[in-house]
């Protein structure tokens, strides 16, 4: 009855979002959202923040400068430096989260048809942005070092591939691999990036959820000793995995020219960022809070990852293969006995429910493969979702053996 919009004529909604409804089912035990644990949010230093943002009620519920509010800005800058970053302020553009920020790239830089590389398995969300964007996606494999920097020169070097836009990434403790890029890969693709005029979009926002092995900079800071690199990274970072993603505080650096065109795109989207919660996180990151709070959430998230990794151990043995991520909040797994699709069903049947794999894979999809969030549940309801989960393979392997029988 409507002329839709070609991306949105079938459009297909978020496959994550699909498992929500069983979320609310009593007793469930969930692996699969991207949620940090509720139990962890600072309540207290979050309250007193927004106590003192509303003492000038005026900054909160007027309408903002698009860009954000000066004074998150310099704290963003400042952490940014802690994490051993510079930048400037017209580099720097306030999100509405950092899903925002990829947002309104696609916009300033992605025409229907034109070439996007990303990293495989990826971020749905940004695969389904670039589907809504009408980009042709291809894709580039990561292991345990992260993407494959090897594979994208020779794509790149073979020229089998139209001059491609943009390259997606997630190099630290990735959203769902939970792989971290090493150094030595990060400096080949800067050069990489400088040699071939290819932009690299570096998503960040897990670094802070380090529990384990030594930091690794980011691609944005790294840049400075690659020359001419700094041209080529927009970075996205984001307060929902460090502090709480109702604030819906992110943001981007980018290079100044992209970073004007993203706040003319964003003047359309939304106007401004919230004032109201920019103000509470500008008085939250003023007061140091986020560095009191970090030491406490990322011990707790490494003890949950140790509870998951070992209880994935302990039941399945061989028949899972994983990497014990340093950080973040995710274990990206493979079962090569079963697709993971097949095994859901029978793990919403015993009370827990994770991600099958192929809601990270735009081509070549690997159905055995599963995302396991260990920052939401408890480690005990961790070892008891994975004895359910074994329970589950076991109930799908012998319902597989029984099939073919009964249609002989
Ligand atoms: N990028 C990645 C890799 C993520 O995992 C998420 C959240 N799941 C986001 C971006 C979006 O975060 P935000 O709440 O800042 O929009």
């Amino acid at each position: 009855m409507y002329a839709f919009a070609a991306p949105f004529q079938h459009p297909a909604g978020s496959p994550i979002r699909e498992l929500f409804k069983y979320l609310g089912e009593p007793g469930m035990i969930s692996f699969a959202g991207g949620y940090p644990a509720s139990d962890l949010f600072d309540v207290t230093g979050l309250e007193a923040a927004t106590t003192r943002a509303y003492q000038t009620p005026a900054r909160c519920l007027q309408y903002g400068p698009t860009d954000g509010l000066p004074e998150l800005k310099r704290e963003l800058i400042a952490l940014m430096s802690r994490r051993g970053a510079r930048c400037t302020s017209d580099e720097l553009l306030v999100t509405t989260g950092s899903q925002q920020g990829l947002d309104l790239l696609l916009r300033v830089l992605v025409s229907p048809g034109e070439v996007v590389l990303t990293e495989q398995p990826a971020y749905p969300a940004t695969l389904q942005a670039l589907r809504l964007g009408q980009a042709e996606v291809m894709t580039i494999p990561v292991d345990s070092e992260g993407l494959d920097v090897k594979k994208l020169a020779a794509l790149l070097e073979s020229g089998a591939v139209r001059q491609p836009k943009l390259l997606y990434t997630v190099p630290t403790f990735a959203n769902p691999s939970g792989a971290t890029l090493s150094l030595a890969r990060r400096i080949a693709l800067l050069e990489l990036a400088v040699r071939f005029g290819l932009l690299i979009i570096e998503d960040d926002p897990y670094s802070d959820l380090r529990f384990a092995g030594d930091v690794v900079p980011s691609m944005l800071a790294l840049s400075d000793e690659v020359p001419g690199s700094r041209d080529w990274i927009v970075h996205f970072a984001s307060l929902s995995k460090i502090a709480a993603p109702g604030l819906r505080v992110g943001w981007m650096i980018a290079p100044p020219e992209v970073a004007r065109r993203c706040i003319i795109a964003k003047q359309t989207v939304d106007l401004c960022s919230s004032p109201w919660t920019q103000a509470i996180a500008a008085e939250y990151l003023a007061d140091g809070a986020l560095e009191r709070h970090l030491p406490r959430i990322t011990g707790i998230y490494g003890s949950k990852c140790d509870a998951l990794c070992d209880a994935l151990h302990a039941e399945f043995g061989d028949a899972i293969a994983f990497h014990r991520p340093q950080g973040g909040m995710f274990v990206w797994a493979r079962m090569g006995a079963l697709s993971s699709s097949t095994l859901l069903a029978h793990a919403i049947d015993n009370k827990v429910v994770f991600v099958p794999g192929k809601a990270f894979f735009a081509d070549n999809v690997d159905d055995a493969t599963l995302r396991l969030s260990f920052a939401a549940p408890s480690p005990d309801a961790i070892r008891d979702g994975v004895r359910r989960l074994k329970h589950a393979y076991e109930r799908a392997l012998r319902a597989r053996r029984a099939a073919p029988a009964k249609s002989s």
